[in-house]
């Protein structure tokens, strides 16, 4: 009997839940219909699914459903809340504060509105991974329209303190965009307790499927205005114009709905593993855990081997 390899990349991409492809089927087959077709069953089947959905991702980060506009992924949701904030807001300010450690996705679209004459302020991190929250608050200015920092590391897995992120961010009146790629169902988030303004989110890092997420725009106190980056046939409220895919919507709510509901029994259960994980293969010489030792995902375990 041949024995499938062990797969250790979950930071990547992660398999898909049964339950979740369960979830989606019927609406690649019986419950086809277009969301946006508004005069016939076919259509209305589609759009209470989503608008289920919607509302079953709202509730997880503590929004309303008219603040979640659904996207292909985390990718496209940093490109929008980024350039769609430097689009709405330059007369205001051309500055950009992010940090050293966020995913290309963030980075890229910093580097291109760089170009385009914004200013971007790249802070480091400290050796355990972690912000200097000091060197944050100093490096806002009145001309600096928004901050974005990940809520999770995609490598080494270390959780910034969102909530006293917020708090500046806040104080300051700067946007706070996060990227809670690898956060959502793996940790609590509240965009109202944090003081988020904009969050990116992905399916397919919590087993839901590839292809599909979300970024929350705040509506009120304050109300982000944004600049859409995909024109067309005005849905999403304008913001991501596209045929909505209603299949992979229903997927991703149900990943991140049994995400939220295990969040506390998977996490210890993972921390039990890594933690006799560590345990053995600390043993070894010239090896170093990197990141924060406990401020980090339960399923997260970051380590260098010298040489
Ligand atoms: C995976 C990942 C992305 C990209 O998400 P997609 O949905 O694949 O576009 C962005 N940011 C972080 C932190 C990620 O881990």
């Amino acid at each position: 009997m041949s024995q499938k390899p062990i797969y250790l990349d979950c930071h990547a991409t992660t398999p898909l839940d049964p339950q979740v492809l369960a979830a989606m089927l019927p609406y690649f087959t019986e419950h086809f219909g277009n969301a946006s077709s508004i005069n016939h069953v076919y259509g209305w089947t589609a759009e209470a699914a989503v608008k289920q959905a919607r509302e079953t991702i709202a509730a997880a980060i503590n929004s309303s459903p008219e603040e979640i506009i659904f996207t292909s992924g985390a990718t496209e949701a940093n490109n929008l809340a980024i350039k769609g904030v430097a689009e709405a807001y330059f007369a205001k300010g051309r500055h950009i504060v992010t940090v050293m450690t966020e995913h290309r996705a963030v980075l890229d679209p910093c580097h291109y509105l760089e170009k385009l004459g914004f200013e971007v302020t790249i802070l480091p991190v400290g050796a355990d991974g972690l912000i200097d929250l000091e060197l944050l608050e100093k490096s806002l200015r009145p001309d600096t329209i928004l901050l974005s920092i990940m809520a999770a590391n995609n490598e080494i897995g270390v959780i910034q303190p969102l909530g006293a992120i917020g708090a500046i961010c806040r104080q300051y009146q700067v946007l706070f965009h996060t990227d809670a790629a690898q956060a959502i169902g793996k940790i609590p988030l509240d965009v109202e307790e944090m003081n988020i303004d904009l969050m990116s989110l992905t399916a397919h890092k919590v087993h839901g499927p590839k292809g599909i997420g979300a970024l929350y725009v705040r509506r009120r106190n304050p109300r982000v205005r944004l600049a859409a980056q995909i024109q067309g046939g005005g849905q999403e409220k304008g913001l991501r114009s596209g045929t909505i895919f209603t299949p992979q919507i229903v997927g991703f709510a149900k990943a991140v709905e049994l995400g939220i509901k295990a969040i506390e029994e998977d996490n210890s259960h993972l921390n039990q593993l890594k933690a006799r994980l560590w345990e053995i293969i600390s043993q070894l010489d010239r090896i170093y855990l990197n990141g924060h030792p406990s401020q980090r995902l339960a399923g997260n375990l970051n380590i260098s081997i010298e040489g």
